[in-house]
């Protein structure tokens, strides 16, 4: 029996690429598989968006360009993130297409480029309010685009931004669609100027929020792993959550009424119960301050987490009668029966997103392809 795996389900990923790119229409798919694949193994999930009918991907780091460039050397990668100059050399090396904003950068990258031997198609990246990379000179993008036709060692290949409040419809008082009619016409003048240059500004949440986002390519990672953009029920928008988070039940002890479970005694029976242990902790990324405040399925219903959790387990609260036995299947994320608990709901508790819950799941837990179930 495994201590702890992450289940993955890649026909799940599959599936939701092909939801995306439904809702994409001509516009490609380029799946986001930076940070291992949101956690959740960023090789066997790219394989599966390929299939899925993604046509390019993108990272945020050289290191990240490597594995997936190494591996996939005829897909097109987008590195997004700011580099190095020793980080150029090795996102080149990788074949990896790479993101511009500012002239010294360009030089610097058409330099390294002429040393790899081959020319490197560049994203210029504009910043149309997000407030992170990028410029937010519409005529400086321009220039770049020029600058970059215009020396052999370098192509323009892209033009894109990035939403800050796709995500948020709720709060953002229209500032999503200012970013679009910012950058709209800066899409419009690289493309007059630069035909078949790629526009790409939509995330996952973007694609559902709007078809104006779309353009040439959506990146869209969050949503392939079928995670809700909203923090809402990703099954409403047809995806489906690809990873499950298991371990078991490794003992079944009675717990006298006042005894304790765990580091500083914060929980005690109050009467006499069943407490089972769970060989998973805050070392394998159940989180710390979810100490109390979650549920963990066994025979495909809750039980309370009690006590503190420890780095390597947790204690859960089986009831004054229980038919658990030691060997239990128990499940913290992903379903077991006709129970369910979601990313979302533990983003919900620890007021954070399942982005960081995924992404959380530390590098000590096996990631194993197969059903949700
Ligand atoms: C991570 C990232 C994405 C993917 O966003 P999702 O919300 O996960 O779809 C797209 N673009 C940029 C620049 C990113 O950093």
């Amino acid at each position: 029996m495994e201590r702890a795996i992450a289940r993955i389900d890649l026909g799940a990923v599959r599936a939701n690429c092909e939801r995306l790119r439904a809702e994409l229409g001509e516009a490609r798919l380029c799946a986001v598989v930076k940070a291992d694949g949101y956690g959740h193994g960023a090789d066997a999930v790219a394989e599966a968006a390929l299939a899925g009918g993604a046509s390019s991907f993108a990272v945020a780091t050289a290191g990240e360009a490597r594995l997936i460039g190494r591996r996939f050397q005829h897909v097109p990668l987008l590195t997004m993130g700011a580099l190095g100059v020793e980080e150029l050399d090795m996102v080149l090396a990788a074949g990896s297409e790479v993101a511009v904003w500012g002239e010294d950068f360009r030089a610097v990258l058409a330099d390294r480029a002429r040393a790899s031997g081959r020319p490197a198609r560049v994203h210029l990246k504009f910043d149309s309010g997000m407030g992170r990379l990028g410029t937010f000179d519409p005529d400086e993008v321009l220039a770049l685009a020029r600058a970059c036709d215009a020396d052999p060692h370098l192509k323009p290949a892209g033009v894109w931004t990035h939403f800050a409040t796709a995500d948020e419809p709720d709060e953002d008082e229209g500032y999503f669609f200012e970013q679009l009619d910012r950058f709209e016409p800066v899409a419009a003048a690289v493309g007059a100027e630069f035909p078949g240059i790629t526009v790409h500004a939509a995330n996952s949440a973007a694609v559902f929020r709007s078809e104006r986002s779309h353009f040439d390519m959506a990146r869209c990672g969050v949503a392939i792993y079928g995670l809700d953009p909203f923090q809402d029920d990703p099954r409403s928008r047809g995806l489906e959550p690809a990873l499950s988070l298991r371990s078991y039940v490794a003992a079944v002890k009675r717990f006298p009424a006042g005894q304790s479970a765990g580091y500083g005694r914060r929980w005690r029976a109050a009467e006499d119960t069943w407490v089972g242990v769970v060989p998973l902790g805050y070392g394998d990324g159940v989180r710390r301050a979810l100490s109390g405040d979650c549920d963990v399925l066994v025979g495909g219903r809750r039980y309370p987490l009690v006590g503190t959790i420890s780095m390597d387990n947790l204690t859960i609260d089986l009831g004054s009668e229980t038919e658990v036995e030691p060997g239990a299947e128990a499940v913290l994320i992903g379903r077991q029966g006709e129970e369910e608990i979601r990313a979302e709901e533990i983003a919900a508790r620890l007021a954070t997103i399942n982005y960081e819950v995924t992404c959380g799941v530390t590098a000590r837990v096996p990631r194993v392809p197969g059903e949700g179930r």
